[in-house]
């Protein structure tokens, strides 16, 4: 039985059977806003406003305004341009698109196809994470499916619009969910991040202009165009509309995705699922992936899950992948961790990131073996600070913040790994 917290916007109702198939899905509303703007053309801008006020923002990470960021696309850009969509979801702690695709295909399918009508693209891609085989199944499926039914291809249901989707699978590297490098990975070369700019809004897939948003952010689209902007703003909170999926893991008695209002308390959404496991008392919270920084139980406790909720505790909503610890974790351990995957999924590209996260590694690894110095943790510090913001992609970010927030909230802990200097 679901929580009378929890909303279904780009979740499916729980009590549906097989969603992921068109007729289901049509049971439910779904493709009447594509149909409807096949029927009336309706003005591209119009779609683009909706969006805006809607205050829909992009759920991958950033968090930029999904309508503001459809306006990019150059108006007198002429030739091919395209729509893609980022399913290589691959934080650590993230797990929603995955069931966005295995449960709702068709939700993603139409909101790609009202977001590329919206900037004048014939053609999507949707990018899916290879290791995701079971929801790479089920979109195909419902590509065959919508294909079938006339709501894609040329010349859709006689209005002389086309649109055409695409699914490509990632073949297992963190760094292709980074825009740029999906791009690269999509054109069939090395997943490599590229320079900045230009944006993709200019030179994007093939060369072409390009819109990028994430799953979740296009599955938002349809429900939207069908119920209003007001609807769904309202939902949410100001500065954000809507709902969002939290991923939620670690130790808590029921894991899993809960679909939300946007700014539920965070103490609400911990009750979702089940507490703490075994009644132990909350020791830290990472709450959007394991890139954002950690945040300790009491403080989280008293936090909002929204973007301005928790950057008002010196943390992000990333992805809403939200790692519940207790009190017996071991927060150096944690860091070694996530330090590990950081250094091994850096693409090399930039020395910052490419030399910097192995030592940032090495360093949290030899604290934890108790071979540390006190000068480790400065060092730490030190080379996290010298990443952050000097790389060419985000990852350099991300394998900072977690090292610069451990050590604000749980210095102590690595300080009581390292042997003391009179010890025989
Ligand atoms: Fe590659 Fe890291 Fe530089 Fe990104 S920050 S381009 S992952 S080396």
């Amino acid at each position: 039985m679901s929580d009378p917290s929890e909303i279904r916007v780009c979740l499916p109702p729980e009590d549906a059977t097989t969603p992921w198939t068109l007729s289901s899905y049509q049971e439910r509303g779904g493709y009447q806003a594509w149909a409807e703007v096949l029927r009336n053309q309706t003005p591209r801008e119009e779609i683009i406003e909706t969006l805006k006020a809607s205050g829909l923002r992009g759920r991958g990470g950033a968090g930029f305004p999904t309508g503001l960021k459809l306006s990019f696309m150059p108006r007198d850009a002429q030739g091919q341009k395209y729509i893609v969509c980022n399913s290589d979801e691959s934080e650590p702690g993230t797990f929603k698109d995955r069931d966005i695709l295995r449960f709702n295909p068709h939700q993603v399918i139409e909101g790609m196809a009202l977001a590329g009508y919206a900037i004048g693209a014939t053609v999507g891609f949707n990018y899916i994470r290879g290791e995701y085989y079971e929801p790479w199944q089920r979109f195909e499926a419902a590509l065959a499916e919508a294909r079938q039914a006339g709501l894609l291809g040329e010349d859709l249901k006689g209005s002389g619009i086309a649109f055409e989707l695409h699914s490509q699978r990632g073949a297992g590297a963190y760094i292709c969910g980074e825009e740029t490098a999906l791009l690269e990975s999509l054109e069939g070369k090395k997943g490599l991040p590229r320079f900045k700019p230009p944006f993709p809004a200019q030179v994007g897939a093939f060369g072409k202009p390009t819109t990028i948003n994430n799953t979740e952010t296009l599955a938002s689209i349809p429900p939207i165009i069908r119920n209003g902007a007001e609807w769904f703003s309202r939902i949410g909170v100001e500065n954000s509309g809507g709902t969002k999926i939290y991923s939620v893991s670690g130790h808590v008695n029921r894991p899993g995705n809960y679909e939300v209002p946007m700014g539920i308390p965070f103490r609400d959404l911990l009750a979702m699922a089940g507490g703490v496991q075994d009644g132990r008392t909350l020791k830290a919270v990472i709450p959007g992936g394991s890139s954002v920084p950690v945040v300790p139980g009491d403080v989280i406790m008293e936090c909002t899950m929204d973007y301005d909720g928790l950057s008002q505790v010196g943390s992000a909503l990333g992805a809403g992948s939200v790692i519940v610890m207790d009190e017996t974790t071991c927060m150096v351990e944690v860091l070694e961790r996530i330090s590990f995957f950081y250094f091994a999924e850096s693409c090399g590209q930039c020395t910052p990131c490419r030399e910097g996260t192995g030592w940032l590694y090495r360093m949290i690894r030899r604290i934890r073996t108790g071979e540390g110095t006190h000068e480790d943790l400065d060092r730490l510090k030190s080379v996290a600070d010298r990443i952050e913001g000097r790389t060419i992609c985000a990852l350099g970010d991300a394998a900072a913040w977690p090292v610069q927030s451990f050590l604000k909230h749980f210095r102590h802990e690595f300080e009581a790994m390292i042997p003391r200097k009179d010890a025989a």
